[in-house]
């Protein structure tokens, strides 16, 4: 009889050979077709994975890597799928576990970087992410991805000049016109420059990013702004003028600073003559109020009441309505009890009122962004132009 102590010794063993003898069994059943073939479960991993049954499809994975845990691809399908539901600390292992692996072919090791990059980029490591991405940049099986996510690195981390050169070698890859996205990183430059009062500087980035794109209308809006801050008011109105050419939607943008313009060389004529034509061209909320205000600087509250009263009844519109109340409450219009609450109730809705919509994500709000807070589209978060159609009275 074998001493106790022999007995423990050999579990170990015993339990190894075990495992070897049932992994072996494994094998040759996975080689010969019997129970478990490795292609037929690879089609039904896929299978569940076109059905959107991620869980089931990892497990099926799972049970293959115990057969044949040298199949490469396997454990690339395997962390993409983690990363896809989020569990990218597992996805990191693997794709870490297989790029230590000696043996990989050339194309599998860049493959698996590409993926353990895309981990990191998902887990906000974005100092990592960058530098896998930029050695996959130059490899041209790799680069369009490559390049892509890193302008989504320097967008995020708003380093403006590196998302530029990205961009460029970018559009090598790709049909899409990527200038446009381009104007836009030169506008974000000038717009830190206008924000520290470097109009050269500015000036130097606007100029750029109309040679990328001539029809920018967001460097248009900015050169204007330039040319008002330095006093030259006449400049900045024909600069701004030409937005209603190019897209008078962003007409909004400037209003205010365009009626300033005016006022200050005391163009009044040129001023009604110009927010005349806008309101009927053009008529958005913000440049209804503009008319409203010089309404009542020029002819005083009544004849706006008036003027006011007459477009909402062909335009109805929230900021109107609230507009409208406010100007009878300075009338001196009786503002009992019942007046008041139902001006507190136009004004709530009126904050309601969306002046921003995304055509490509559907994203709305009241605040204008250059990119779309939801799908970080450039420009595609639009100010909206109320499209009514005037109630004929019966
Ligand atoms: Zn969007």
């Amino acid at each position: 009889m074998l001493d106790p102590f022999w007995l423990l010794a050999l579990l170990p063993v015993a339990a190894a050979s075990g495992w070897f003898a049932g992994r072996r069994d494994a094998i040759h059943r996975a080689r010969s077709g019997e129970n478990f073939n490795l292609s037929s479960a690879y089609f039904k991993g896929l299978n569940f994975l076109l059905n959107e049954q991620p869980d089931k499809a990892i497990e099926v994975f799972i049970k293959v890597l115990e057969v044949d845990s040298e199949t490469v691809e396997m454990h690339l399908t395997l962390g993409n799928l983690f990363r896809r539901r989020g569990e990218i600390e597992r996805a990191t292992r693997i794709h870490q576990n297989l790029i230590a692996r000696p043996n990989l072919s050339k194309a599998q090791r860049l493959q698996a970087l590409s993926e353990l990059a895309q981990d990191y980029f998902k887990a906000g490591l974005l100092d990592r992410a960058e530098n896998l991405f930029q050695e996959l940049a130059d490899v041209p099986t790799h680069a369009h991805q490559a390049l892509s996510h890193l302008t989504q690195i320097y967008e995020q981390e708003k380093e403006w000049d590196n998302a530029i050169e990205v961009k460029k070698r970018l559009a090598k890859y790709t049909s899409r016109n990527v200038s446009p996205e381009i104007a836009h990183y030169h506008c974000e430059l000038a717009a830190v420059d206008l924000r520290t009062d470097r109009s050269d500087g500015a000036r130097e980035h606007i100029r750029e990013a109309l040679t990328k794109d001539p029809g920018c209308i967001r460097a248009a809006i900015q050169l204007g702004e330039v040319e008002y801050r330095e006093g030259n008011y006449r400049r900045a109105i024909d600069t701004w003028r030409e937005i209603a050419e190019q897209d008078a939607r962003y007409l909004g943008e400037v209003i205010d600073k365009l009626v300033e313009c005016y006022r200050r060389l005391d163009d009044n004529s040129g001023l009604q003559g110009f927010l005349d034509h806008a309101i009927t061209e053009h008529g958005t909320p913000r440049i209804l109020m503009a008319r409203v205000d010089q309404i009542v600087e020029d002819q005083g509250t009544d004849a706006a009441v008036d003027f006011l009263t007459d477009w909402l009844r062909e335009n109805p519109s929230l900021q109107g309505l609230k507009r409208l109340v406010e100007l009878e409450r300075a009338q001196g219009v009786d503002d009992a009890e019942e007046a008041q609450s139902l001006r507190l109730l136009v004004a709530g809705l009126a904050e309601r009122e969306v002046e921003y919509q995304c055509r490509q994500c559907g994203f709305s709000g009241r605040a204008m962004h250059w990119q779309c807070p939801g799908c970080k589209g450039w420009q595609t978060y639009e100010p909206i132009v109320p499209q009514y159609t005037a109630q004929q009275p019966n």
